[in-house]
């Protein structure tokens, strides 16, 4: 495979990069290994001011990091630039907290008292997508500092660019070799790190086709991992929903990143008394976006990240249609040469439709028309994924129980998806399992060291 930053806006090869020798692979896994050999003697305190730099370095770089994230697979500068802002506010909680969420725990025991150390376990293996090139790193790159695990990354191999600029930002902040290693590696080599006695563990941010892959690879190998996979997350439209709120999350909810987002709404389900109002709004404000180049701020859709993309969403969409879908807007080709795919809105998804099932990446709304609340909730639990949802009412008390329904790992009332470094992310079923960020994300790699003092 070979790591490229084709600009999906003029499909324009910007950058070619080399892939990793397995001589470079295992000099990675030295350096993680000496380096977690250095950390787990001293406290994670010691470890703040490692993030806090970074964090620094971040803000200071924030329009070069955000152009390279839209050079690489084509995202908004506007929303490339919050992404980095995020990633600073996720080093700098983590900078802040980490220590205190990494105190040891004291027990109360029939045997006497004891305690659980949190402790570094090694070098931990991070297989990241394109879709937030540098938010799905940091999720996992910053618990893991304080920790003291070392970390050896494989982005998705349209976006170096940007995770490249990252890493030698890491290194010039001044934090020791070995902290984050971005290594351009195939498939195979991932495996040999996984395999590999210095790593501990493996997060995966991607499709449930590399999931199913990584999770083998890591049980095989008696290591621990964590999955954050795909999401065909239910939007629920309930009888006394606020028209005005509700104007104002939807159309963002589905079109953020392009729709390239796991925890995008994509299945709108709407009770009766609403659907028609419903779909007419979804439709104006779909017809409104704005195409066009990403670093312009008037632009308000970008094109999705690659070639390959938009020709897997096109197939979809063709496969819902025959299968007996209907368009009730969208769906026409774009006169631009990006890799634009217009925003649409599908309707009369039956249950045996191949695409009610199915994940679809990029700005395309599924509408469905529900009689009444129990039958909303259920069509909501009828998918393999569990990843987020929303829940929409004026009854705050009433939206907490529906949502409490879904089977689903984040539940969202009143808003659209989101993510801040104090709320744990990721999902149930084909969504994953494991948790990123907040004090739950800062364990999903320690060795919780049982301590016992009769
Ligand atoms: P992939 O799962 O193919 O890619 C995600 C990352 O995993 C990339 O770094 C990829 O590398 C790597 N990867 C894939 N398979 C393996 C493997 N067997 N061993 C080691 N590394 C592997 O996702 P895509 O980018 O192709 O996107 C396809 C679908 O994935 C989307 O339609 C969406 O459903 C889901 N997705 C979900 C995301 C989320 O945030 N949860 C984010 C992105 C995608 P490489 O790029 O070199 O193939």
């Amino acid at each position: 495979m070979a790591y490229k930053t084709i600009y999906p806006y003029t499909n324009e090869t910007l950058k070619e990069y080399p892939n990793a020798s397995d001589a470079d692979l295992e000099q990675a896994l030295a350096t993680g290994h000496q380096l977690y050999q250095q950390w787990r003697q001293e406290k994670p305190e010691s470890r703040s001011k490692i993030l806090q730099n970074i964090a620094d370095l971040m803000q200071k770089k924030r329009d070069d990091l955000a152009r390279a994230m839209t050079y690489d697979m084509g995202k908004l500068l506007t929303e490339a630039q919050g992404e980095v802002d995020l990633c600073i506010w996720i080093a700098q909680y983590y900078a802040e907290h980490g220590a205190e969420l990494l105190q040891p725990v004291p027990l109360k025991t029939k045997l006497g008292d004891a305690y659980y150390l949190k402790q570094a376990t090694g070098v931990i293996v991070a297989v990241e997508p394109w879709n937030f090139p540098l938010y799905q790193v940091m999720r996992v790159l910053a618990p893991n500092i304080m920790v003291g695990n070392p970390m050896i990354l494989k982005s998705a191999s349209i976006c170096p660019m940007s995770v490249q600029m990252f890493a030698d930002l890491v290194a010039e902040s001044g934090a020791p070799a070995g902290t984050l290693t971005n290594l351009f590696i195939n498939y195979d080599q991932v495996a040999t790190a996984i395999a590999d006695p210095r790593v501990a563990g493996v997060c995966l941010t991607g499709s449930e086709r590399a999931g199913t892959s990584i999770a083998a690879t890591a049980g095989q190998n008696l290591k621990k991992s964590t999955l954050e996979l795909g999401g065909n997350d239910a939007f629920i439209v309930l009888d006394d929903a606020n028209w005005d709120e509700l104007q104002k999350v939807v159309p963002q909810a589905r079109l953020f990143n392009a729709g390239q987002v796991c925890t995008s709404s994509k299945r709108f389900i709407v009770m009766d008394s609403m659907y028609d109002q419903f779909l007419e709004m979804l439709k104006t404000a779909f017809s409104q976006v704005k195409m066009g180049d990403p670093m312009a701020e008037t632009t308000t859709l970008a094109p999705l990240s690659s070639k390959s993309a938009k020709e897997k969403l096109q197939a979809q969409v063709d496969t819902a249609v025959a299968a007996g879908a209907k368009v009730y807007y969208g769906n026409e080709p774009v006169d631009l040469p990006g890799q634009f795919f217009q925003p649409t809105i599908l309707t009369d998804i039956s249950h045996d439709n191949p695409i009610f099932n199915q994940e679809l990446f990029g700005p395309v709304a599924s509408v469905y028309r529900v009689q009444n609340e129990a039958e909303a909730i259920q069509l909501a639990n009828d998918s393999s994924y569990g990843l987020g949802g929303t829940v929409f009412s004026s009854d705050l008390q009433h939206a907490e129980k529906v949502a409490a329904q879904v089977e689903t790992g984040m539940s969202f009332i009143n808003a659209g998806w989101s993510s801040t470094p104090d709320m744990p992310f990721g999902g149930i079923k084909n969504s994953g399992y494991g948790r990123e960020l907040s004090d739950l994300g800062i364990d999903a790699f320690v060795n919780q060291h049982l301590v016992l003092k009769p």
